[in-house]
């Protein structure tokens, strides 16, 4: 399967078997998934091996992450009902998530995105936690739910809401400890998500993904490479849909593979590499604009939620699908790879 033919989907994202077999991931191909496909043409098969690199011991304590208060996060933004852009619940999630940064070093960036559903507010949080070392390690969720969906019950437990509370979790374990590291910025991005219908939540696609999404994300990372800040950033982690119970993290071939392999270090490290990469993928998410910027990057999302992705952008997206205790092997990861990275030295170029 050639990447160049993944890309040119109309889907978000492509599953890639093992065998770099596809099986498209969009609930609308359930038909065509069942009908035999004639294999592609010869490719040259990629090499999707993980690099291996030299890194610092293990040592110290696993992190401590706290899954029940950060399931209790999730369960309150969830609460709000669906947080389209523009909607009263979406301004209640962001004062929700201001409120449990009360104290921090945080910035609100707001702007008006010209999307093709119309111009729309947006609303970026990033809290700011320093380290001793030069450098900004960015872990990122978005908080938005589905435009087209929003006059459904769908409330985006997983997607959206899960990553947003683990990250309120995080901030909780970076909070008021003195870094020996790098600075942590934890950014809520806003507007992720397609206005128009992308072929997901059983809606027609009038828009494909790549083209009406990431709006929060690409403001931020255009201002931060405007101003210099982009040079600065080690790593950017993003986490999306990964409360799942039934907790599979894709290895994603559209992030760097070096940060990858910090990544299921740290899952060996706490053990619980089993969650990790056992299925390639290739995915569009909020860490695109900063991989097209050239700053290393890991998406860390599970995108089979349910059986053939069934939930994912539907009203079936709901918090009894999920569990803290995936929450806090999440969690517990991102802190570890951010420890990993902090220690590594040099860390490979980007
Ligand atoms: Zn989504």
């Amino acid at each position: 399967m050639k990447l160049s033919l993944a890309r040119s989907t109309p889907f978000r994202a492509l599953l890639l078997a093992g065998t770099l077999s596809c099986l498209a991931c969009n609930r609308d191909s359930s038909s065509a998934a069942a009908t035999p496909q004639t294999p592609p043409a010869a490719t040259t098969p990629q090499d999707t091996s993980l690099p291996t690199l030299t890194l610092p011991p293990d040592s110290g304590p696993a992190p401590s992450f706290d899954s029940n208060r950060a399931m209790q996060y999730v369960k309150d933004i969830v609460k709000f009902g669906p947080r389209p852009l523009n909607s009263p619940a979406h301004k209640k999630v962001e004062d929700y998530i201001d409120s449990r940064l009360k104290g921090d070093n945080v910035e609100d960036d707001n702007f008006i995105a010209d999307t093709p559903a119309g111009k729309f507010p947006v609303h970026n949080i990033v809290a700011r936690f320093p380290g001793t070392k030069d450098g900004v390690i960015i872990v990122a969720s978005h908080y938005d739910t589905n435009y087209p969906l929003r006059n459904t019950a769908y409330v985006g437990a997983n997607d959206g809401a899960s990553s947003s509370g683990l990250l309120l979790e995080m901030a909780n374990q970076l909070r008021g400890k003195p870094r020996d590291g790098y600075s942590v910025w934890l950014v809520w991005d806003d507007a992720e998500e397609a206005m128009l219908p992308d072929g997901s939540g059983g809606l027609p696609m009038e828009m494909p993904f790549d083209k009406d999404s990431l709006y929060g994300i690409t403001h931020l990372a255009d201002n931060w490479q405007a101003d210099g800040t982009l040079k600065k950033v080690k790593a950017f982690l993003l986490a999306d849909m990964i409360g799942d119970a039934d907790l599979d993290i894709d290895r994603d071939l559209n992030s760097t593979p070096w940060v990858e392999s910090v990544v299921y270090e740290a899952a060996t490290r706490l053990g619980d590499q089993s969650h990790f990469f056992g299925r390639l993928n290739q995915v569009g998410d909020d860490h695109i604009p900063f991989m097209k910027r050239g700053v290393a990057c890991a998406d860390l999302i599970d995108f089979t939620y349910g059986y053939n992705n069934v939930f994912w952008h539907t009203p079936q997206d709901t918090i009894d699908k999920l569990s803290p205790n995936s929450l806090e092997i999440v969690g517990k990861v991102m802190l570890e790879t951010i420890r990993i990275l902090d220690k590594t030295e040099p860390l490979p170029p980007k």
